[in-house]
């Protein structure tokens, strides 16, 4: 619904939009279509104190059934171009990752095809550090524009400077990713569109298609995989049921739509548990749960 200021939407439905399509609501969501809506925002001591959370496209976020009540923060109008600039390219952080790969394919950029896969944000990709086919968006990355809500200020970090590790990229509190800055590398246009496919259909054959998830639950522990030790762990049980694991990669679950956030959480607790009673191995969650 939305009010008197036509950049604020409350109650926004995280189960609408998301791609678990479920989720609590977002009391006000902020949509931020220039770096001066930023600074207005944030010159009000009292918006600084609430709790922040900045979404992307919703694809590896779950809201609980109490929802989010602070500020929430949703990029467009200027953050939703890519700019070719002499050496680099400027992305916002809005740009979808799909969107991001053909624009390159079109360009001739070689490098961005696994992106063409990831339903994500650039935002959420430099977040999470995300990657696929053995390339992660570090590899790609120069530097990251952020605002400080706190000092009220753009500031830009070189990747040499940031840890970024394994699907944990630019995770610094208070802060919202603006752009980011990546590289350029030209490259033959037949040979990018046919790595683009031959991606796509590696994805088909190994992961669910269609249906309500995100992704990976958990991240991968060293020299395992999460989808065997949970294969491996539970019951057929998990594999029935309105949340249930892929029968395709027991590392991925599928729900029905508007099912409680609260249940998922629970159904993914369950999984933690039973690896861990089984390998004690603690699988640390890549979904992001918010409450
Ligand atoms: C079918 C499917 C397949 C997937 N495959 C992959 C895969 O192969 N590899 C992979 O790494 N991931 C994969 N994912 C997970 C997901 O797409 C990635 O983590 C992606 O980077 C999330 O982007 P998003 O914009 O949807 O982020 P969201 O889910 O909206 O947010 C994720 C996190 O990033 C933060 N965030 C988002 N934007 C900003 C910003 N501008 N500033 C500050 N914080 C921000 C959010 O607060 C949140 O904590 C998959 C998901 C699905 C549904």
């Amino acid at each position: 619904m939305k009010q008197g200021n036509k950049n604020l939407i409350t109650n926004y439905s995280s189960a609408k939009y998301s791609w678990l399509k479920s989720g609590g609501k977002i009391s006000h969501l902020h949509k931020i279509f220039r770096q001066n809506n930023l600074i207005d925002l944030f010159n009000v001591d009292e918006i600084k104190e609430k709790s922040l959370l900045v979404i992307g496209n919703l694809s590896n976020t779950l809201i609980k059934d109490e929802g989010f009540n602070g500020v929430g923060i949703k990029l467009a109008g200027d953050f939703t171009s890519v700019q070719i600039k002499t050496d680099y390219m400027l992305v916002g952080a809005a740009v979808l990752d799909n969107y991001l790969s053909k624009f390159c394919y079109q360009n001739s950029i070689s490098g961005y095809e696994f992106l063409y896969t990831i339903p994500g944000s650039i935002g959420g990709n430099i977040f999470m550090n995300a990657g696929c086919y053995n390339q992660e968006i570090k590899d790609k990355l120069i530097s990251v524009i952020f605002f400080d809500i706190y000092d009220n200020k753009v500031y830009e970090k070189n990747i040499n400077e940031l840890q970024f590790d394994y699907r944990r990229g630019f995770q610094k509190k208070n802060t919202i990713i603006l752009y980011g800055k990546f590289k350029i590398q030209h490259g033959n246009q037949k040979y990018i569109k046919n790595l683009m496919l031959e991606y796509e259909s590696i994805r088909n054959h190994t992961q669910p298609q269609k249906v309500n998830c995100c992704g990976s639950i958990f991240k991968n522990p060293l020299n395992h995989s999460a989808w065997k030790l949970i294969k491996s762990s539970i019951d057929k049980s998990f594999y029935e049921g309105p949340i249930k694991l892929s029968k395709i990669h027991s590392n991925f679950f599928e729900n029905d739509p508007n099912i409680s956030a609260n249940s998922i959480d629970s159904f993914i607790t369950k999984i933690q548990k039973k690896v861990k009673d089984k390998h004690k191995i603690l699988l640390e969650k890549e979904l992001r749960i918010i409450d």
